[in-house]
């Protein structure tokens, strides 16, 4: 009897010391696959690998098309850098030809390292959608890098750490707002000391990971870590106290232009959320019905995943809502285009996006222990947000052209009922 259960113990302490190192070389050496299919150079054309590139190539798809409409206007914002004077956000213009019946925004680099992709994306837009698919009553604006500072050096927030997507505060709301859950996750989310990508803390980080899932469950660590906070200007996802200054800059442009037509539609511009080399479509579920049935008819037979569902989290400050706010006399549908990277719906792939956003804000506000974790970090970091595959570029690039292409056509023909 005594034998028989010292084995059970014996086999159950192997099984789980298996599972154990199962997990950790999983998890150290994780990294989602890339879709099957071959890259094309054409597709890859777009892409470019620094901000002062993805601006010039903007710029000068500007120039080239510009003269195959009336009255189009282009133009920058500054946006002042302490160690940089040369951030800008760049628009272009093009007033719907005929009738100023609906508007398209289209943006990029709200999260600055997002905008490598957001920028191609535009590009192709100008190239091979402006021409062919804009109705004469639609007009078209496109905003460049709203995010420059991030955009130029790598990261997803603005110079004084605050994400341009928990910053939009809409009008009848106020900074002030707390954040419970990630105030009482703050050990685990900001560590306080140099980086050092080999430390026991971040070798091990899935199995304290795991041990706060169970403690705390999945959606409530998700919606701490991910919803937006307002009390720790370290921390990742800082919404700030106040209004970046391009935030400041863009409302009375906006409200101008929006108030020219009867309807928007707003595009925002991310990468880094779900499965690898997918895009999909990510809003909260809009409260408003005739919002609904725009993004409803506009994305008509598309997959959307409604950011209050259970499975996904909400958060507040976020640039598309605060849009849709500012001109309550138009309808405004807003949707975020998101361009997966790491498999983030996956349990691997989540506790690995949330590891590198720990360690590269660790990084920008302590440093790093030595060279090798800054390098380690900063290319995870870029990889998460602007993969180098080039048959992932390609994928992306591709669905976004099937995507708006569409979305354009369906936009043209909604009608409000
Ligand atoms: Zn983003």
């Amino acid at each position: 009897m005594k034998k028989a259960l010292n084995t059970i113990l014996y086999s159950l302490l192997v099984i789980l010391l298996a599972a154990f190192i199962w997990s950790t070389v999983r998890f150290t050496t994780y990294w989602a696959k890339d879709p099957v299919l071959e890259a094309d150079s054409a597709q890859l054309s777009y892409y470019y690998e620094t901000y002062d590139e993805c601006r010039n190539a903007f710029i000068k798809s500007i120039v080239k098309f510009s003269t195959d409409f009336d009255s189009v206007k282009s133009g920058n914002f500054y946006v002042h850098g302490k160690a940089d004077n040369d951030l800008t956000i760049n628009w272009c213009y093009i007033p719907a030809q005929k009738t100023r019946d609906k508007l398209l925004i289209i943006n990029s680099g709200l999260h600055g390292i997002e905008g490598y992709t957001g920028s191609a994306v535009q590009i192709m837009f100008i190239e091979k959608i402006l021409n062919q698919y804009i109705p004469d009553n639609m007009g078209v604006l496109l905003l460049h890098g709203l995010n420059p500072y991030g955009f130029k050096y790598n990261r997803k927030t603005t110079e004084h750490n605050v994400d341009l997507n928990r910053n939009c505060i809409t009008h009848d709301q106020n900074f002030d707002i707390r954040n419970q859950g990630f105030a009482n996750l703050t050990g685990f989310l900001m560590p306080a000391d140099p980086v050092n990508i080999n430390n026991l803390r971040n070798r091990f980080f899935h199995m304290t990971a795991i041990y706060r899932i169970i403690q705390k469950s999945m959606p409530v660590l998700r919606q701490a870590a991910l919803q937006g906070q307002y009390d720790f200007e370290k921390g990742f996802y800082y919404g700030g106290k106040d209004y970046e200054p391009q935030i400041k800059t863009l409302e009375p442009f906006l409200v101008n232009l929006i108030n020219d037509y009867s309807m928007v539609l707003n595009v925002d511009l991310h990468t880094g959320y779900g499965e690898r080399g997918t895009m999909h479509l990510f809003i909260d579920k809009p409260e408003d019905e005739a919002v609904l049935k725009g993004v409803e008819t506009i994305f008509e037979g598309i997959k959307i995943d409604w950011g209050s569902d259970e499975d996904f989290y909400s958060i507040g400050g976020e640039y598309i809502s605060w849009i849709n706010s500012l001109v309550p006399g138009v309808l405004c549908i807003p949707m975020c285009f998101e361009y997966g990277t790491l498999n983030s719906q996956e349990i691997f792939g989540s506790l690995k996006s949330i590891q590198i956003m720990i360690l590269e804000n660790q990084g920008a506000h302590y440093g790093y222990k030595n060279e090798k974790s800054e390098k380690k970090v900063k290319y995870m970091f870029k990889e998460m947000y602007y993969p180098s595959s080039p048959v992932w570029r390609t994928k992306i690039m591709a669905d976004s052209y099937e995507m708006l292409s569409r979305m354009v056509k369906n936009f043209g023909e909604f009608k409000m009922e």
